[in-house]
């Protein structure tokens, strides 16, 4: 059931008014950011790279944070409200007492919940007189989204892109350039990091450590240009909760409410996004929802990973983040979801896994595949090999209800849909998926 399509769409009136910031909620306080001589990071620290009024919601400790009134009407004009779809074909293909739900994200224009946070970050960095942005992408989910966001507010966007992938991935290549991007093979000679590597190797097919130090270094370098991130920091993580703010109130318009909400996680944002509101309620005592956060096996930051500081890139360029990590250093199998592929995790995710709120468990991708085919073939939609991780759970949750006898209600985050990630589908139609996990 779509319930959006009860009301005319773009009613500016169904966006929510503010973000939820969880940081004052949380059971512990988050520990600062340190730079590499174990001094803490200052707001200041960080405004070469990144938009002034982002460096204040990174740092705020508000409960709420407004959604300015201009980024609201973006938000209804890209398909805002998101709709909250029950599986009901799926449900009796299951043949479960359980009640499952979806708030489907895949409709969103660039086909995930990236462009949330994309469309914020253009928005104020536009605000305060910046002319560029730059950024690193791997498979190409979050370039394209800070490709539109920029095309929105009339900035220039440079994504540097994992070689591999640029040359493998032709397609979201062509998605940010119609956007009007420039799309830059990382390493490359337009910056000393890229030069440095290329000197080694100049044939390196690149890495997403790689591409962000370019990225950093260009926006470093450049008076008018800021950097942007995709996920794992406190602002990206905030921007994303608009998803789980509408799906409460659909929630509750159709008369129900979740026992169980599911996301994927590769940083954290759209597992963010969706629970961080209902865990709010949690936190506060209201309600006792449970909360699955799933990974790959192939990176199991969370399952696998042990919490410490540990830096967000490979080449250790980027401050010291107290998180769940498998070390900077870790380069995980090259499987389809490379969403998932960090080997970190959002600080404020790290403290809620710490404290049990928040249980995590990992798949592997064929079993993952094996779900999102299913999945397909009863709700019509072919989910993100990383939203199928999110799909795998949920399934798993409603034969578990079956097997006890017991009527659940589950949520969970559809944060894509699949359709340029074809090529994972057609290794597992094909039987050639493997599925490899660290030693
Ligand atoms: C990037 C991406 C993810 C993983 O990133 P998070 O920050 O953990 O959400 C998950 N799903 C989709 C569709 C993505 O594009």
């Amino acid at each position: 059931m779509d319930i959006r399509g009860l009301r005319a769409p773009q009613d500016v009136s169904q966006i929510p008014t503010s973000w939820y910031n969880i940081v004052p909620d949380l059971p512990e306080q988050l520990p600062p950011m340190l730079k590499p001589n174990g001094e803490e990071v200052r707001p200041e620290d960080l405004e070469p790279i990144f938009a002034k009024e982002l460096i204040r919601q990174e740092f705020s400790r508000e409960e709420y944070i407004g959604i300015p009134s201009k980024l609201r009407e973006t938000y209804a004009r890209l398909g805002r409200p998101t709709p909250l779809i029950r599986a009901r074909r799926l449900e009796e293909l299951l043949d479960t007492p359980a009640r499952i739900y979806y708030k489907y994200e895949g409709v969103m224009p660039t086909g995930s919940h990236k462009i949330n946070t994309a469309a914020a970050q253009a928005y104020y960095n536009a605000l305060e007189g910046v002319k560029r942005l730059t950024t690193e992408t791997g498979a190409g989910q979050w370039g394209s989204a800070l490709a539109l966001g920029g095309a929105l507010y009339g900035l220039k966007v440079r994504v540097y892109m994992v070689r591999v992938s640029y040359e493998q991935k032709p397609y979201r290549k062509v998605m940010m350039q119609v956007y009007g991007a420039e799309v830059i093979p990382s390493p490359s000679e337009l910056t000393q990091s890229g030069r440095a590597v290329l000197r080694e190797d100049p044939d390196s097919p690149g890495s997403l450590g790689i591409a962000i130090s370019e990225a950093v270094e260009d926006a470093a370098t450049h008076e008018d240009t800021k950097y942007s991130l995709g996920s794992v920091l406190n602002h990206v993580l905030l921007h994303q909760t608009v998803i789980g703010q509408e799906a409460m109130k659909q929630m509750k318009e159709l008369g129900d409410y979740p026992d169980v909400v599911i996301g994927a996680v590769g940083g954290g944002s759209n597992f963010a996004g969706l629970t961080y509101p209902f865990i709010r309620e949690v936190l506060r005592g209201r309600e006792s929802t449970e909360f699955i956060a799933v990974e790959p096996t192939a990176a199991p930051t969370m399952t696998r990973g042990e919490i410490r500081y540990d830096h967000g890139d490979s080449a250790g360029l980027t401050p010291l983040i107290y998180m769940y990590t498998l070390g900077h250093k870790f380069v995980p199998p090259p499987i389809h979801a490379g969403g998932l592929r960090y080997h970190g995790l959002a600080p404020t995710l790290t403290i809620l896994v710490k404290h049990g709120i928040v249980k995590a468990v990992a798949y592997p991708q064929t079993e993952v595949f094996k779900a999102a085919t299913y999945f397909a073939r009863a709700e019509g939609i072919i989910p993100a090999p990383e939203s199928a991780h999110a799909v795998k759970a949920a399934i798993d949750t409603a034969l578990r209800a079956k097997e006890e006898g017991r009527s659940t209600t589950i949520l969970f985050n559809l944060s894509g849909h699949g359709l340029l990630d074809l090529k994972g589908y057609d290794d597992y139609l094909a039987g050639k998926l493997v599925d490899a996990e660290p030693g």
